[in-house]
């Protein structure tokens, strides 16, 4: 299995490379050379297997090789056993056709833990392969963090340290990173914003000599691991509602574009998907994309969905990609005027194709309230503000009422309580396994928002730098 940049002027490259590399050399982003497919037998052997067991059988043919099967087997049994569910990603149903699959059963309660706990541990046993380590650095405003920090902790091979800005984010989000007492983990209040922190690590990826010296890694939203590990939960709903023999549609609550790449993904795989709507916030560049075919970032709105408030969708450039012919040229060109003129439009035709599979949805905040509030009176579940975008969508979408529809819940109630009790009437309780989250013991260290400070905190934690970790 090879994988191509979408900008078709870096190194074409195997998994293991393109797993430690997460954006290609040129820009870009990489992409399987020619997508494996399973044959609807394939789907129907599915039928009745573990999650565990239906992912070695889905991304099995992305590794090429590269990785031996009980090894893999063995990766990602571990990290689907840190879900708090058996099924890990169970299906609820809402009504007739409607159904929510509920993402949020990892560690930090998001759907990122999703690939992220499997992220992890391909990491390490790459790194242990080589020989070498990595130290990753990532700033957070309170959500992607705890789901880093999860996926990295005790990994043998990978120190992380993650900025927050003190005080500025919740105390669950906070809890959730600072009571990871591993000895591989480092969390930095800074004292400063989100900004501040984002200008470090940007600081500390632009300063060669200290980015060799650690060997500075990330876990971002564009590695094509990620996507990988997101295409099995649609492979194994599908499989769970009648895949091959029966069709469905998908809705997506999306900020970035990666979740719904991994549903396209699917698609590309084989698997029965009619439809896949996007769902979108406030922050609807996505939504406006499939309405007019321009591509045109706004200011972003902080919302009650904040996972969503994104103005620049990344992972759209793998879609774009196939829309505009596997042009690499034409996709650089698209993202140059984008970066120069806050713009870029695709023709009619381009737009048509991709219309034949997605459809877009903007859901204001008083949707968003009203649809947790609707679900909790008329199906007894709860949502959180992300699903809500998912659902009201749903509803919204016109999709042909014969086809069961999937809703993605990412992310558990309990993690945005305060929109869900003005909603509902009640707070919801964070799960068994999290209730003593308020007396777990905390650790950080509070820096200056200086880099130089900062720099020297790293490296002497730095195992690939000699640091004692
Ligand atoms: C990250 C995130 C999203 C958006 O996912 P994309 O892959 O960026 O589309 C949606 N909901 C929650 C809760 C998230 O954490």
């Amino acid at each position: 299995m090879r994988y191509i940049s979408t900008r078709g002027a870096a190194p074409v490259l195997g998994f293991e490379d393109v797993l430690l590399a997460g954006l290609a050399r040129d820009g870009g982003l990489y992409v399987p050379e020619t997508w494996p497919t399973l044959s609807p037998e394939d789907l129907r052997a599915m039928r009745g297997l573990s999650y565990s067991e239906i992912a070695v059988r889905v991304m099995l043919p992305f590794l090429g090789g590269s990785i031996a099967e009980d090894d893999f087997r063995a990766m990602v049994e571990d990290a689907y056993g840190t879900f708090g569910h058996r099924a890990v990603t169970p299906l609820v149903q809402l009504d007739r056709r409607t159904w929510v699959l509920e993402l949020f059963h990892g560690p930090t309660l998001a759907f990122k833990d999703v690939a992220l706990q499997l992220l992890g541990r391909l990491f390490d046993h790459v790194l242990a392969k080589r020989g070498e380590r990595v130290t990753i650095v990532g700033a957070t405003s309170g959500d992607t963090g705890s789901a880093a920090i999860e996926a990295c902790r005790d990994r043998e091979n990978v120190d992380i340290v993650i900025l927050h800005p003190k005080g500025r984010t919740s105390e669950v989000q906070r809890r959730q990173m600072t009571t990871v007492l591993s000895s591989n983990v480092h969390n930095v209040a800074l004292e400063g914003t989100f900004d501040d922190c984002q200008d470090l690590v940007k600081g500390m990826f632009n300063d060669t000599a200290f980015r060799d010296r650690v060997n500075l890694s990330a876990v971002n939203s564009i590695n094509w691991a990620r996507i990988m590990a997101q295409i099995v939960y649609y492979v194994a709903s599908a499989v769970a509602l009648g895949a091959p023999d029966r069709k469905l549609a998908f809705v997506v609550p999306t900020g970035n574009f990666g979740n719904v790449y991994a549903a396209y993904g699917a698609v590309r795989m084989g698997v029965p998907i009619e439809r896949l709507v996007v769902g979108s916030n406030s922050n609807d560049i996505l939504a406006r994309f499939f309405e007019s075919g321009a591509m045109t970032a706004r200011d972003v709105m902080p919302t009650l969905s904040p996972s969503m408030d994104i103005q620049i969708s990344s992972n759209f450039e793998r879609l774009l990609f196939d829309l505009l012919g596997r042009d690499g040229a034409a996709v650089e060109a698209a993202m140059r005027r984008f970066r120069s003129e806050g713009s870029f439009a695709v023709t009619d035709a381009q737009l048509a194709e991709a219309l034949a599979l997605f459809s877009g949805h903007r859901v204001d905040e008083a949707g968003t309230m009203a649809t947790i509030a609707d679900t909790a009176r008329t199906c007894a579940y709860t949502v959180d503000p992300h699903t809500a975008v998912g659902v009201a969508s749903a509803a919204a979408s016109g999709v042909d009422p014969a086809l069961p529809l999937v809703v993605l819940a990412t992310a558990h109630p309990a993690k945005f309580p305060d929109a869900v009790e003005k909603a509902t009437g009640r707070r919801p309780a964070l799960p068994p396994r999290l209730a003593d989250l308020y007396e777990r013991e905390e650790r950080l260290t509070v820096l200056p928002n200086d880099l130089a400070t900062v720099q020297a905190f790293v490296t002497e934690r730095s195992r690939a730098a000699g640091g004692r970790a």
